[in-house]
């Protein structure tokens, strides 16, 4: 008998220390961990039940009753926790909505327990199910292969709920669950064998162990600042509710002001406003009984996910938090004005895709003015443009393999000469579906896919390849100048690539120009530095584009081996503000005065020509002279201006 207790003590005491932990580790949010606190809950019920019949039984002469309510709550509480076992599994996989659709399985799920249910209480007067003989020892009747079929149900459906969507879990959550049938089938075999060693609680105990360390993580999914579910929760539970084609409803809270805030307020002021938002939010979860998930993502954006059955709601939330996050925040005596985008997306309607909502729910704050008023998603949502967005990546590959992007040229004008002395290589790319997709778009896809090095590739040896043709050489002219990403200009084999490239098509290094753009320069250290001296001192020259849209830092801009600096064309339009004139007409005699050529970009009329000209900018590129076309166009274009200047 001591064998006995000595086993069910220990499930017993490592299930309370289970739930004990279990609580204190805060795995009381979201459904399923509540559902597993209900199933260690459950199962700690058992153990106690278990110990105390075996208690009465062994110590307890008599005490008839007692023995029967114990034994029988016991036995209850024992089925209980195999249901509410397969129910956290049912929660883990999120298909309760599924199996509600289904009449068969709303019918066959509660069975079971209903039979037990019944059979316990009945058993108090047929004493079918288990029963006490004359000298009181426990013995079981005909009845009680009942509990060991409601049981087997549940087991049989656990298993099949785990094996039908194994592919929602990883391999270690997949076998931590089904390690408590594994283990408990197992204790049931061993015990045909040992029947006076009960040791089914205690595998149970060990199979709910190792669902505790491995599947229940809380620290992995909450955000210890606001204590709401984090980022990566939420990753996990859209992903499967796409998956499981749920109908569920997001309401998105961005606080597009966040980080302004923080800078004025500080981290850890900070880290109070958002704890006073979460609390507001989970006040408002509370009284309104809409039982939704709440999550942090971090950078001030909320999500509270809302289930089929309470959509109909979710206007309603959105505009209760929407108004609630628009009155004033008291933290640390200091009153904020938050600017919160309250955003309702309905998926799947709005939004079925996870990479595209999860784009979605980043960007909508910066393409939509603020205006007070709840956003809708359906409203804002150009799905072409986000779809566009999924796929640049292979219309990129797409457009490589089968020839889609073009180089334009666009002329550049010297006033010096009076002709058109250069141009700039521009690439287009227009695809059979979306049409044309502007540089700004697929450029900075292309640089983090890591295609822009095949598309510099591409644009130097078209560029070579029309430098070494007999009709560039009519054209009279110089150079053409070419833009190097930073991407580009950060690897390794720039310098080779570039190289080669003019090898083979026997072009020499002073008909090309190297554009790389302000912010890249803040980048130069190490390879970059050396990449640019390399090319400079095999003859290449380079140009600095967009002079004027950054930080300028003179210094760097003053140590790099520059020949040219392109002033961006938000820079050089301000003719109604005289003050940034004056900053325009200095910074031209500065750049002057350190020995570089100043092109003047995005030039549209010929005031600004005249204007230019006047301040000694040596070239002028903009639509006033041309917009940038394609290369027949182009030579078209200089030879006629060419014929026009002869005349
Ligand atoms: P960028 O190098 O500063 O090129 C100048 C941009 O200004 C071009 O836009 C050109 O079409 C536009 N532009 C020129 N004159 C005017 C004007 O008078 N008015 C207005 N409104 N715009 C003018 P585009 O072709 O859309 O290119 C945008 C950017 O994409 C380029 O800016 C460049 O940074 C990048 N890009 C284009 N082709 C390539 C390429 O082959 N490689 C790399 N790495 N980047 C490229
Ligand atoms: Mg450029
Ligand atoms: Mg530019």
């Amino acid at each position: 008998m001591e064998k006995l207790l000595a086993f069910d003590f220990s499930a017993f005491l490592v299930m309370g220390v289970l739930l004990f932990t279990t609580v204190t580790r805060r795995m009381t949010h979201g459904k399923e961990n509540r559902i597993f606190l209900a199933t260690l809950a459950c199962a700690f019920l058992t153990t106690v039940f278990d110990t105390w019949s075996i208690i009465l039984d062994v110590y307890a002469d008599g005490q008839l009753t007692l023995k029967y309510i114990s034994h029988s709550l016991y036995l209850f509480f024992h089925s209980l926790m195999v249901l509410i076992y397969v129910s956290y599994i049912i929660s883990l996989a999120d298909i309760w909505h599924r199996l509600k659709r289904n009449i068969l399985h709303k019918i066959l799920i509660p069975l079971p327990i209903l039979a037990v249910t019944v059979s316990l209480i009945t058993n108090f007067f047929t004493h079918k199910v288990f029963y006490m003989d004359e000298s009181g020892h426990y013995c079981r009747g005909t009845y009680f292969p009942i509990l060991y079929i409601a049981g087997f149900v549940y087991a049989v459906y656990g298993i099949f709920f785990i094996w039908a969507n194994k592919i929602l879990f990883k391999r270690s959550r997949f076998w931590a669950l089904m390690s408590v049938f594994i283990l408990v089938f197992a204790a049931t075999f061993l015990q045909m064998f040992m029947p006076d060693i009960v040791i089914e609680m205690f595998a149970t105990t060990i199979g709910l162990l190792f669902i505790s360390m491995i599947v229940q993580k809380p620290e992995e999914n909450i955000d210890l600042i606001t204590d709401l579910q984090n980022s990566t929760a939420y990753t996990i539970d859209i992903k499967r509710n796409l998956y499981n084609e749920k109908v569920f409803d997001i309401i998105m809270i961005n606080v597009s002001n966040f980080h302004s805030i923080r800078d004025i307020i500080g981290f850890d002021a900070a880290n109070d406003l958002l704890k006073e938002i979460a609390n507001k939010l989970k006040l408002l979860n509370k009284t309104s009984k809409i039982n939704s998930d709440l999550y942090y993502l971090g950078k001030g954006k909320f999500r509270m996910t809302i289930d089929e059955d309470k959509r109909e709601r979710s206007n309603e939330i959105a505009e209760l938090i929407n108004t609630d996050l628009q009155a004033q925040i008291s933290v640390n005596h200091t009153n904020l004005n938050l600017v919160c985008y309250v955003c309702v997306t309905r998926c799947p309607y709005d939004v079925d895709d996870y990479e595209i909502l999860m784009h979605f729910g980043d960007r909508f704050t910066d393409d939509h003015e603020y205006s007070g008023n709840v956003l809708l998603a359906r409203d804002l949502f150009s799905k072409e443009r986000y779809d566009l967005f999924n796929k640049l990546d292979s219309i990129i590959d797409n457009a490589l393999t089968n020839h889609k992007f073009q180089v334009y040229y666009q002329p550049i004008y010297s006033t010096k000469e009076n002709r058109f002395n250069s141009a700039e290589a521009l690439l287009r790319l227009k695809d059979d579906t979306y049409g044309f997709i502007p540089p700004d778009v697929f450029i900075p896809a292309a640089e983090k896919s890591g295609a822009i090095h095949k598309i510099g590739a591409y644009v130097l040896e078209e560029v070579c390849e029309f430098i070494a043709s007999k009709d560039f050489q009519n054209l009279n002219i110089d150079y053409i100048e070419i833009n190097l990403s930073v991407t580009q200009c950060i690897h390794q084999d720039l310098v080779s690539q570039v190289l080669g490239i003019l090898e083979k098509y026997k072009v020499t290094p002073d008909k090309i120009n190297l554009e790389i753009t302000e912010t890249a320069t803040s980048h130069v250290q190490g390879i970059m530095a050396k990449n640019i001296q390399e090319l400079t001192d095999a003859g290449i020259h380079f140009s600095l584009d967009d002079f004027g849209t950054g930080y300028s830092n003179m210094q760097r801009v003053a140590s790099l081996p520059l020949k040219m600096v392109k002033l961006d064309r938000t820079f050089v339009n301000h003719e109604d503000n005289p003050k940034l004139s004056i900053v325009l007409e200095n910074t031209v005699k500065m750049i002057k005065d350190m020995d570089m050529q100043i092109v003047a970009e995005g030039i549209e009329t010929e005031q600004l020509v005249t204007r230019f000209a006047d301040m000694q900018c040596e070239y002028i590129q903009g639509y006033y002279f041309s917009k940038p076309i394609p290369k027949n166009d182009f030579i078209v274009f200089i030879t006629k201006n060419l014929n026009r200047n002869a005349k």
